[in-house]
C-alpha cells in the first residue's frame, strides 16, 4: 500500500511503537488528542484510524477486549451502536460525505488488523473518491492531516452522551 501523503506515518515510523492493544489504552490515555480518542463510554471509545482509509475514518470499539461479538452484553451491545450511530452522524454533519462505509472485519482471515479487539469502521465517501483507484493501483491520496480532522470532529462528541 503506498501512500502519496501522509505525514502521520512519519511520526508513526520514528515515535515508539505502542506495545498492547490500542481500544483498551487509548481511551484512558491522559491526552484523548493525543491518541485520536474522541469519545469515551463506560462500554464504548471511539477514535481515528491513524491509518485512514479516508479522511474521517473513525473506529468504534466495546472498551472490553474481546474479538467475538456473541461475547458482549445487551448494555455494550447497545451501547457500541449507540456509538455508531452518533459517529455516522457527526461524520455527515461535519463533512457532509456522499455515502459511507460501515464495517467490522472479523479475525485476521477477515481482515481485521487487530483481530482481538472488535471495532466498527466507520469511513466517508464521495462520488469519484475511488476513480483514480484502478489507475494508481493501492494508493491512498489524504489531503487532510489527522489532527485537523480530529479537531474537526472533537466538538461533535463532547456533547455526546454514552450512557
Ligand atoms: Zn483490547
Amino acid at each position: 500500500m503506498k501512500v502519496l501523503w501522509a505525514p502521520w506515518r512519519m511520526v508513526h515510523i520514528g515515535g515508539p511503537k505502542q506495545a498492547g492493544c490500542i481500544f483498551c489504552q487509548n481511551p484512558t490515555a491522559p491526552d484523548p488528542r493525543e491518541v485520536l480518542v474522541l469519545a469515551v463510554g463506560e462500554h464504548t471509545s471511539v477514535m481515528l484510524n491513524k491509518f485512514p482509509y479516508a479522511n474521517g475514518h473513525l473506529m468504534v470499539s466495546p472498551r472490553r477486549h474481546t474479538a467475538d461479538v456473541s461475547e458482549l452484553s445487551v448494555a455494550e451491545w447497545r451501547q457500541l451502536s449507540d456509538g455508531l450511530r452518533a459517529t455516522v452522524e457527526a461524520l455527515r454533519e461535519e463533512f457532509s460525505p456522499e455515502g459511507m462505509n460501515v464495517g467490522m472485519n472479523l479475525g485476521s482471515a477477515g481482515g481485521a488488523g487487530i483481530a482481538d479487539h472488535m471495532h466498527w469502521h466507520v469511513v466517508p465517501r464521495w462520488v469519484g473518491d475511488t476513480n483514480f483507484m484502478p489507475l494508481l493501483g493501492e494508493v491512498r491520496v489524504m489531503p487532510e492531516h489527522l489532527e485537523a480532522v480530529y479537531d474537526r470532529l472533537r466538538p461533535r462528541f463532547e456533547a455526546l452522551h454514552l450512557p
